[in-house]
């Protein structure tokens, strides 16, 4: 295909559901689905196996409805979770359109739309060069889908985890905030924990450390990044050992 080579053979992209919308929005947005859709097709004709978590934030946070109304706190987060596979349809059609084969595996089973996320199944979808779309989270209530991008990434053995964000990487503040915020390029699990830097769960880096699965923290909304990641050029935060 004459595309440029990867550097990894699999890995796993975390996207949130704020990727989905328009800034500060609710929901699905087209545009954003096609620019999501425009980052994975060049990552993808590189040849490196793609399996792909997205979170759900754009409709419900288990932990913001509970503050909000009587749900029990176990059926928001079940909500939550619900809302990841609506995103995981989106993300899935607007795939195929691009011509990218895509298979949804969902731990919460929604069985009319989409496969059950069993882990040998998804190894071989990944094989066979499908990207892997998995929702539901971990299908367990009061985590999130770092959470599940870093189980998910251990199990399927992927060789690393690319947490999509809105901002270059991990910083020292909050960029958006604070201009005098610095950038770091590399840190180490320790110190995401000890720093508290907002990362992902301390649970999700807890297991990457246990298990040595490098986390890399990337701008997804500048063009052509993911794929400058993939070809292994120095773009965000790495946090490994
Ligand atoms: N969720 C859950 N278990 C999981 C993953 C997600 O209960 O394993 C619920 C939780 O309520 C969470 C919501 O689903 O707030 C949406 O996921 P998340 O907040 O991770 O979405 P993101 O912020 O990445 O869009």
């Amino acid at each position: 295909m004459g595309s440029p080579k990867s550097k990894y053979s699999r890995i796993l992209v975390k996207i949130s559901g704020e990727g989905l919308c328009r800034p500060g929005g609710f929901g699905i947005d087209g545009e954003q689905l096609k620019r999501i859709g425009r980052e994975i097709k060049p990552v993808h004709d590189t040849g490196v196996q793609i399996a792909l978590v997205v979170g759900g934030g754009n409709f419900i946070r288990g932990d913001d409805l509970i503050k909000t109304t009587p749900i029990h706190g176990a059926t928001a987060h079940y909500m939550g979770m619900l809302g990841t596979v609506i995103n995981a349809l989106a993300v899935q059609e607007t795939m195929e359109r691009m011509g990218i084969p895509t298979r949804v595996q969902s731990a919460v089973h929604v069985d009319r739309v989409c496969e059950k996320f069993i882990r040998r199944r998804a190894i071989r979808h990944l094989e066979k060069g499908r990207v892997v779309i998995l929702a539901g989270g971990t299908g367990n209530p009061f985590v999130t889908t770092d959470s599940c991008a870093a189980l998910r990434g251990i199990e399927l053995d992927v060789d690393i985890v690319m947490k999509a964000t809105k901002v270059d990487g991990v910083y020292s503040d909050d960029p958006r905030k604070n201009s005098k915020a610095k950038l770091y390029t590399r840190l180490s699990y320790n110190q995401v924990i000890d720093q508290r830097l907002k990362v992902m769960d301390v649970s999700a880096i807890d297991l990457c450390q246990q298990k040595n699965l490098p986390i890399l923290v990337f701008n997804l909304m500048k063009p052509g990044n993911m794929l400058r990641v993939v070809q292994g050029k120095k773009i965000g935060t790495l946090i490994s050992g």
